[in-house]
């Protein structure tokens, strides 16, 4: 028996409608040399509709790909919006890619449209003669003098493409499983790989984006978007909040600490969303220029283990709760969300806050061995997680990736344990495991130990080849500023924080942990420079 149900599909065009118009007065700042821009939702829905115009007078068809190569700001929510919901495929590129990435990524997809920020067209021109399918260029503003485009290409201005176009569009219905969005995996342990988002998942992924176990985006608030729109969605970010009515404050290029510092204090965000790496910056930064970020209610922080100490830091210098997250490109990216169970105070609620969190009800998840014998959820056994759900990640872009699925669950390369209650612990990715004497080192586990110093301003942990014991740990430590903390003070600070056993041996001072395009920790690149192991 069927049920009696409306069979209407979820839709990138109705969540640009409801947004658009319900909350018409929210808004996205877009900050500037010169301050803020501002621009209300009724105006990107406006906005959105000429662009959806412009994008038909270029032939953008049926599922054509509209790639961007644009940090935050308020054009990229335009096409964020008008692409799925005419029926193309944004394609988001990320801007660090390494070039022959990047070519790589374009022509993968297929791209016809290039959207590009006009402070970003001198990294993408050098590599446009590479680009085999795109067609036109767009450089936002309405100036493209100095802006050359190879032959077969033709340019246009974004405000040029949009200038007298109607600002209503008859949005057509689209099948909600078809293609709506593509991301390639940021390529930190391999390739990129292309995960392709339908307007179904994106739609339902916004409404977990807005539960109160999820992030918990609400109607009202100013969500500040510093994690990349080509980094996982900018983690379902502006489609929740288009959703929602909360408005966005898109930070554009200013990603540095001061001026972060500077939007916060000044539009006064009430939750934000970024990996590790750019809160602890802003952290150090603010030690040294104070300024009041106690706008913030929390910020949602993944992408990699967020050190407890981080945590701690912000509750007691900036009243700001840090909620942890995990997930990935392949799960839109929102997996498990670290909420602790209501009621619980002191050390008890900060064991639940330092995990990655509980898998809401529409991810399911399970851990498994070596041999693939599921792994009992008892919070002690460690085994790989695989995940599922309806937006997860069931195949990669043109690509048979037979060992990344099991069963139809999605392996995601990441080991740890989870609780009988649904929270999980990461203890490592496959790849970064240590594997010491037939015993594992958890890098994580080291890092937020190290991480612990008062001196210490960031740690990376690695396996390096060792004679006896097959893997021993290597610590690449990035120590405050004049600091004469040396590596004995360190491993005595690591005496009573791990087993002695692991206490590692191989310590190197260095003056920046190198980062993927992403701004995590780049362990490919530290195991290169440190094949023989390294000493302080
Ligand atoms: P890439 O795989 O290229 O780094 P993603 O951003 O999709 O790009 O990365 C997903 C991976 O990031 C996860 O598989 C996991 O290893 C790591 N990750 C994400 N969130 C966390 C977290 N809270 N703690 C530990 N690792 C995390």
């Amino acid at each position: 028996m069927l049920s009696t149900m409306q069979d209407v599909p979820l839709s990138i065009a109705q969540l640009l409608r409801h947004g658009s118009t319900v909350h018409a007065d929210a808004e996205v700042v877009t900050w500037t040399d010169t301050g803020p821009r501002r621009e209300s939702y009724g105006e990107v829905g406006r906005r959105a509709a000429a662009l959806a115009h412009g994008l038909r007078s270029l032939g953008v068809t049926g599922d054509q790909r509209v790639a961007t190569f644009m940090w935050n700001n308020a054009e990229h929510l335009e096409v964020y919006l008008a692409a799925p919901a005419m029926g193309a495929v944004l394609h988001t590129l990320n801007i660090r890619l390494f070039p022959a990435q990047l070519v790589h990524v374009a022509n993968d997809a297929e791209d016809h449209v290039v959207i590009v920020d006009r402070s970003l067209f001198p990294l993408l021109a050098p590599h446009l003669p590479q680009l085999k399918t795109v067609r036109h260029v767009v450089v936002t503003g309405s100036d493209v003098t100095d802006c050359e485009v190879p032959q077969g290409m033709q340019l246009h201005s974004y405000e040029g493409l949009l200038a007298g176009r109607p600002e209503t569009f008859d949005w057509p219905e689209v099948d909600e499983r078809s293609a709506a969005a593509m991301c390639y995996t940021s390529g930190t342990t391999g390739d990129p790989k292309g995960v392709v988002y339908s307007p179904r998942s994106i739609y339902l992924h916004s409404m977990q984006v807005c539960m109160s176990d999820g992030p918990n985006i609400r109607q009202g608030d100013r969500a500040l978007a510093v994690v990349p729109q080509f980094h996982a969605m900018s983690w379902g970010l502006p489609y929740a909040a288009f959703m929602i009515g909360a408005s966005l404050v898109m930070p554009d290029r200013f990603l540095q600490p001061a001026p972060l510092a500077e939007i916060i204090a000044s539009e006064k965000p009430t939750v934000a969303a970024a990996v590790p790496t750019i809160w602890q910056g802003l952290h150090l930064y603010l030690e040294q220029h104070p300024q009041d970020i106690s706008s913030l209610r929390e910020v949602l922080i993944g992408g990699s283990a967020v050190p407890p100490s981080l945590m701690h830091a912000f509750e007691a210098d900036h009243q700001v709760t840090v909620l942890h997250a995990w997930g990935m490109t392949e799960t839109s990216p929102l997996g498990s969300v670290a909420r602790p169970p209501a009621g619980l105070t002191g050390d008890d609620m900060w064991s639940y806050r330092y995990t990655q969190g509980r898998f809401p009800a529409s991810v399911q998840a399970r851990l498994v061995d070596d041999g693939d014998n599921l792994v009992p959820h008892d919070g002690v056994g460690v085994g790989e997680l695989e995940v599922r759900g309806p937006w997860i990640t069931g195949s990669y872009y043109g690509i048979d990736d037979a060992a990344k699925f099991h069963d139809g669950w999605l392996r995601t390369g990441d080991v740890g344990s989870i609780t009988p209650d649904g929270f999980l612990t990461l203890t490592d990715r496959t790849k970064d495991i240590i594997k010491s004497g037939g015993e594992w080192i958890s890098s994580v586990d080291l890092e937020n130990a190290v991480m612990g110093h008062p001196s210490v301003v960031e740690a990376a942990v690695i396996a390096v080849p060792d004679e006896r014991w097959d893997e021993r740990p290597l610590v690449a430590v990035v120590l405050r500023e004049g600091s004469d903390t040396t590596v004995a003070d360190l491993r005595d600070f690591l005496a009573d924080k791990v087993a002695k056993w692991q206490v590692p041996e191989n310590w190197a001072l260095i003056t920046e942990v190198p980062k993927t395009s992403v701004g995590k920790f780049d362990k490919k690149r530290l195991r290169a420079d440190f094949r023989d192991g390294g000493l302080a």
